[in-house]
């Protein structure tokens, strides 16, 4: 039964993360997300709906389109199947990091919020890795959607700490990141205020130890960019994936982080 959710959760994702690279593309040109149909961006053709499969269609015509043989980009394939393994790992890992471990894999009320957060962060990697930019037309309605399944959370578990924590982790991430934004507008955006915000509604407390973790992630990740010579000293790196990547490491490795943030800092 366990395998049988797993890899339906799996594939599920891998739909999910053909939708996630239609947002990556189509938000930041203000383009509607539902119509017209998925397009070859060089020929201009429809894309069949059997040519639209994740992963298997690009296997299938060997990363290029039906129509006009133009290469397929390889990051379509790529952000289908991190959608699928991310929804794979929440599924191992449900549960929020500062909520108790169930004893089952028994499919708990966490399992929706955390598949909705996972994807949320890829979506947000990608359009900030493109452009630069954290759209307010994501990253507001995920705030909200957020505090609300938190919300649903509590009432299912009957604990009103969830939300509490939702709030407070909200207010912490969003307020820290908010200030250093204000302060030094030229390093950190609004939009990565925001974006610690939502980390923060679904990492609680732990959102300390995920701005931890983005922070050292972003220093060694400028420093490989400025030594391979991809980004000068003046270009603006993006901070939003580094923001989700502390975030993702922090759901699935909450625990042993908060420990190490803890032993670090000294606060026993
Ligand atoms: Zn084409």
């Amino acid at each position: 039964m366990q395998t049988i959710w797993a890899v339906g959760l799996f594939l599920l994702g891998l739909g999910v993360g053909s939708f996630a690279n239609v947002l990556i593309y189509r938000v930041p040109r203000r383009l509607s997300f539902v119509a017209p149909r998925s397009f070859c961006p060089s020929c201009g053709h429809v894309i069949r709906p059997y040519d639209n499969i994740p992963l298997i269609s690009y296997l299938w015509l060997r990363g290029r389109c039906r129509d006009c043989g133009a290469g397929i980009s390889i990051r379509y394939p790529v952000v289908e199947l991190l959608c699928g393994l991310l929804w794979l790992g929440v599924f191992w890992h449900p549960g929020l990091p500062w909520t108790p471990a169930m004893p089952s894999w028994t499919l708990q009320a966490e399992l929706w919020p955390g598949l909705f957060f996972v994807t949320v962060l890829l979506v947000i990697s990608g359009i900030d890795l493109d452009e630069q930019i954290i759209p307010n037309r994501i990253i507001l309605p995920a705030i909200v959607v957020g505090l609300a399944a938190l919300g649903a959370v509590s009432l299912v578990r009957g604990d009103y700490h969830v939300i509490l924590h939702a709030v407070y982790g909200m207010l912490i991430g969003g307020g820290f990141l908010g200030i250093i934004a204000f302060l030094a507008p030229r390093g950190m955006g609004m939009g990565d205020a925001k974006l610690a915000a939502f980390l923060g509604i679904f990492m609680g407390f732990y959102i300390l130890a995920g701005l931890l973790m983005a922070f050292l992630l972003g220093s060694i990740g400028g420093i490989i960019l400025l030594a391979a010579k991809r980004k000068g000293r003046r270009d603006r790196i993006p901070f939003g994936p580094f923001l989700a990547l502390g975030g993702a490491l922090a759901l699935f490795w909450g625990e042993p982080l908060y420990r190490l943030y803890r032993s670090l800092f000294h606060l026993g």
